[in-house]
């Protein structure tokens, strides 16, 4: 996602230009659509990027191991920094900002790389397809979103005998307390 950004090089300091943004980037190895509105604001050094995004990546649902879209928003705040003057061509000394971006020799600001970035930021540690996912089934495997499988309820069968256990405790107590 290329921006070219001569002019605005050449304009005064806080010269603003707005970008809808609407172009296929390659993320996680396929090509996502992204959307959005960026602002671009000359600075003393540097071409400062602000606005939001949006697009969809495919991940791995935590619990059933389904694939499905995940829809992320992206607050995106960056500097980029000029490498060549816009006016004379000279080469311009690099900034020791660690991991800024880079505006190239032909003027060009790209934000791929950030987009690539934000995008790896944005999704979450342990995804869910959606937050009621019954998982799989412990036992066989089977993705139990799709219905019962038929493995003996071992897990149920167990819990319902702690839970009758209290509810017999409780019994004995009331019975106690009104005898
Ligand atoms: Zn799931
Ligand atoms: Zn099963």
């Amino acid at each position: 996602m290329e921006i070219n950004v001569s002019q605005q090089l050449k304009a005064p300091i806080g010269a603003i230009r707005n970008y809808d943004v609407d172009e296929a980037v390659e993320i996680a190895g396929s090509a996502s659509r992204v959307q959005g509105k960026v602002r671009l604001t000359r600075t003393h050094r540097s071409i400062l990027v602000k606005g939001t995004l949006h697009t969809e990546t495919e991940v791995t649902c935590s619990r059933c191991l389904s694939l499905f879209a995940y829809p992320l928003t992206l607050n995106i705040e960056e500097e980029y920094f000029p490498t060549t003057d816009v006016v004379t061509g000279a080469s311009l000394p690099l900034t020791d900002e660690p991991g800024c971006f880079t505006i190239d020799e032909h003027h060009i600001l790209d934000l791929t790389e950030a987009i690539q970035q934000y995008v790896l930021l944005a999704i979450p540690m342990k995804p869910l397809c959606r937050q009621d996912c019954a998982g799989l089934c412990p036992n066989c495997g089977h993705n139990l979103n799709l219905g019962p499988c038929h493995c003996p309820p071992q897990q149920t069968d167990h819990r319902w005998s702690e839970l009758n256990k209290l509810a017999f405790i409780s019994d004995m107590k009331r019975w106690k307390e009104t005898e």
